[in-house]
């Protein structure tokens, strides 16, 4: 009888263990970075330690392997873009006003380099016709030297002017990361993870416009936990959230590539297999199923045991003249046949078990 592996245990410890294991390694991060230990920053590690908001943990990864360390502006930019809690809205605004201040300083330069050039062109012109009409070799020598003296500060300008664009550059592309996270976390469930319900929505849509195009077969999994209502009632509505973060890793453990994995509602999820065909659906749908069910949901503090969980799952495959809904309204059906024919099962249209005329909504 399988334990939950240690990776899993973390979202069963007791609340109080599993977050002072969270707040030791964010102190530790903020001692051995030499950070201040104020709130933004323990609230920044804190969240990273915890995983759970994976853009975060992707953007302070890559910042301290390109620079080793993490700046106050780096720190702030972060904490706003993936921590704070303007409306998304807010923080488009806000990354919108710094991508005009960018373009803004960057004409600025462009316009300062045109009248550095013009004038470096102007002097040019001066220059020959004093070469042409000097006749003692002090006048060539002053000239040459004023030559000099304005190609050498025309070289420093065009110095100045590239490291300038190159920071420019730079804060350009951390602006775009910026603008990515903002638009990754609209379409994120933060408790899972996973896609939410308008990612899956668009995700959909497009997966089975490209299936229909291409004369490509593509399969459709529902599954709903079985007495979740239950499970919360008799443990408590945080371990219930620890079983829905569970179910979104054996979900993501099991499912690869190009398939989309979501959470369509409370603790109902979708997967969405392109290229499959129901056959190779209904294994990956018993794959998920069996791993789901493999863990014994242990009380690491007290070592009480709450036992499983199982879901039900309906499987469905795109047929000519389908569209998104009617292939979702068939996934649901089965899904609902799943939980009337006793739970704990895969259903899909090609079985006994299902029929077309069923209730959609499960919940
Ligand atoms: P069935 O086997 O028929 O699916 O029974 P059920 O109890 O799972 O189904 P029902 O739809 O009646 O209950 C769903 C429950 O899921 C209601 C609520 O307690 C729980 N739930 C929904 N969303 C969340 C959530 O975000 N967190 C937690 N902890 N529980 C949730
Ligand atoms: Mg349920
Ligand atoms: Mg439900």
């Amino acid at each position: 009888m399988p334990i939950l592996g240690d990776a899993d245990v973390i979202g069963l410890l007791d609340e109080h263990q599993r977050t002072l294991a969270f707040a030791e390694v964010a102190l530790g991060q903020i001692k051995s970075l030499r950070q201040p230990a104020v709130p933004r920053n323990y609230e920044i590690w804190y969240v990273y330690a915890t995983g759970y908001n994976a853009p975060l943990n992707k953007i302070i990864n890559e910042t301290l392997a390109r620079q080793g360390r993490l700046t106050e502006s780096d720190l702030e930019q972060i904490y706003e873009t993936y921590l704070s809690q303007l409306r998304t809205t807010d923080r488009i605004d806000k990354v919108g006003a710094r991508v005009i201040s960018e373009i803004d300083d960057v004409m600025a330069l462009i316009t300062d380099a045109l009248s550095m050039t013009t004038a470096f062109g102007h002097n040019l012109d001066g220059a020959t016709q004093k070469l042409g009409s000097a006749h003692d070799l002090n006048t060539v020598m002053t000239v040459v030297q004023s030559l000099v003296k304005s190609t050498l500060e025309m070289r420093e300008n065009n110095k100045a002017l590239e490291s300038r664009l190159i920071s420019s550059k730079q804060e350009i592309a951390n602006l775009q990361q910026s603008l990515e996270a903002i638009r990754a976390e609209t379409l994120t469930d933060p408790l899972t993870g996973l896609g939410n319900r308008k990612y899956f929505d668009r995700a959909i849509e497009d997966a089975v416009k490209h299936a229909l195009d291409h004369g490509e077969p593509l399969s459709l999994l529902m599954f709903d936990i079985d007495h979740f209502k239950s499970f919360n009632d008799n443990y408590g509505h945080l371990t219930g959230d620890q079983v829905l973060r569970l179910v979104a890793m054996s979900l993501r453990a099991t499912i690869k590539g190009q398939d989309i994995t979501a959470r369509y509602g409370g603790e109902e999820f979708a997967v969405v297999l392109p290229t499959t065909a129901l056959r190779q659906a209904l294994t990956v749908a018993d794959h998920i199923r069996r791993a789901v069910m493999s863990k014994e949901l242990k009380k690491k503090s007290t070592g009480e045991i709450l036992g499983r969980v199982t879901i039900s799952v309906g499987v469905s495959m795109l047929q000519n003249g389908d569209d998104t809904d009617s292939l979702i309204e068939r996934a649901d059906a089965c899904l609902y046949a799943a939980k009337r024919n006793g739970r704990n099962r895969v259903v899909c249209e090609a079985d006994p078990e299902y029929s077309p005329t069923d209730h959609i909504q499960v919940a």
